[in-house]
């Protein structure tokens, strides 16, 4: 799939990424919600590049469900690295 079909299936307000808050306000989509309890919920919202990412990561792990695909190797994804302990 694009990449812009894929940004345009959210909903982009200005905010704070939550992989990338030194980055300020930049335009991001909810990705989900974070409950903690008695704490009513939290929206987690993401970059564009987060959003990609994590896009790129549901595609990888439903191929790799549904069997249909040979495993393939991609060598060159930073963005999808896992996220740094802070
Ligand atoms: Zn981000």
């Amino acid at each position: 799939m694009e990449r812009l079909q894929i940004l345009a299936r959210y909903d982009w307000a200005d905010g704070c990424c939550f992989r990338h808050p030194s980055k300020g306000e930049v335009p991001t989509a909810p990705v989900g919600l974070v409950l903690p309890p008695g704490n009513g919920g939290h929206e987690v919202r993401a970059c564009v590049g987060c959003v990609i990412a994590m896009e790129d990561m549901k595609r990888e792990s439903s191929r790799r469900a549904t069997g249909n695909c040979q495993p393939t190797e991609r060598r060159s994804s930073p963005s999808s690295a896992p996220p740094r302990e802070v």
